[in-house]
């Protein structure tokens, strides 16, 4: 398998033809994503299908496929992640045209295309996008679920014993407060 790293693409031109383009990256050929890892070397597929959308523009879908490991928020072990993604970009030709678009939750993305567009970043941009936040074992994440449920109760029943005596005597004074007592 020959190394894929830093693939540039003419992003027009593949639209343009409905092209698509696929392979393997390395984690270690992606320096910020590798930061992020447990353990960095594992293989990335990914497939880049272009095509000019039924909007006219020139348009892509990347989806990505892999195993990572990373490390889990709660007992600090290797978690091993599966990445799926699938994302679905349109290019525009300028930075001005870029500005111009209005920012909308579309699903689609609007990104400055080129000839020499770098696919390597995005699909790293992709990853990273789409890491967890706090990665979990399934096992730990029920644990910890389970350790919060019981403490709740007694802590509640604590501050419930605490507040008790105080919520008694204001029930008390005010039950033996006579009006004409102002
Ligand atoms: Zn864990």
């Amino acid at each position: 398998m020959p190394r894929e790293a830093n693939r540039k693409v003419n992003v027009f031109d593949l639209a343009r033809r409905g092209g698509e383009l696929g392979g393997e990256l390395q984690t270690t050929d992606l320096a910020r994503l590798a930061g992020e890892l447990r353990a960095v070397a594992s293989s990335i597929d990914y497939r880049f299908s272009a095509a000019i959308d039924e909007r006219g523009r020139p348009a892509a879908t990347v989806t990505l496929a892999g195993k990572m490991q990373l490390t889990c928020d709660l007992c600090g072990d290797a978690i091993d992640w599966p990445l799926q993604v699938t994302r679905h970009y349109f290019f525009v030709a300028s930075e001005a045209a870029l500005h111009a678009l209005p920012i909308d939750v579309a699903e689609e993305e609007g990104l400055l295309g080129s000839d020499e567009f770098d696919l390597t970043s995005l699909i790293e941009d992709d990853i990273i996008l789409a890491l967890p936040m706090a990665p979990r074992h399934p096992s730990c994440q029920t644990e910890h679920n389970a350790g919060s449920s019981i403490a709740r109760p007694s802590l509640a029943e604590d501050s419930d014993r605490r507040k008790n005596p105080f919520a008694a005597l204001a029930t008390r004074s005010v039950g033996n407060k006579k009006p004409n007592e102002n």
